[in-house]
């Protein structure tokens, strides 16, 4: 499939093809062709935000070779991303990536993302 038939590719029942669409209102981190980021709305640290592909894939379980260079991307962004958003250096610092897998791995919405978490500790949540 050619890259830009896998843009088009969209779910109109999904909550983040929607959030990607405009169509549900989030807090823009970053926008390109391929890839789209926003703040969590329930953040567990001082810096919580969402990374996910413009291509709707359910999850992690459906990425093959093809999707390589996009998850390269998408790895590369994450740290740049974290700083600008107020994570603190590494190594004292840092941040933590999260992509949860199916109900065993805990995702509730199903659409490939990447979690990034990071900020002053104490954090609400992990
Ligand atoms: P997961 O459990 O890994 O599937 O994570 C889904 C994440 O999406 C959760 O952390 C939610 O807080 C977040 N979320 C759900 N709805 C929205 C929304 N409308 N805008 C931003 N984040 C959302
Ligand atoms: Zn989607």
């Amino acid at each position: 499939m050619s890259t830009a038939a896998n843009l088009a590719h969209r779910d109109p029942n999904c909550l983040f093809c929607k959030i990607i669409a405009g169509q549900i209102p989030s807090t823009k981190v970053y926008e390109d062709d391929e890839i789209f980021a926003f703040h969590d709305i329930h953040p567990w640290a001082p810096v919580h935000f969402l990374m996910v592909p413009k291509l709707h894939l359910p999850s992690l379980a459906q990425v093959d070779d093809t999707h390589a260079t996009l998850l390269g991307r998408m790895m590369v962004l994450a740290p740049r991303l974290a700083m600008a958003q107020g994570c603190l250096p590494y190594p004292d610092g840092g941040f933590r990536v999260v992509t949860n897998t199916g109900k065993g791995g805990g995702q509730e919405v199903h659409h490939l993302h990447i979690h990034v978490m990071g900020g002053p500790r104490p954090w609400l949540r992990g």
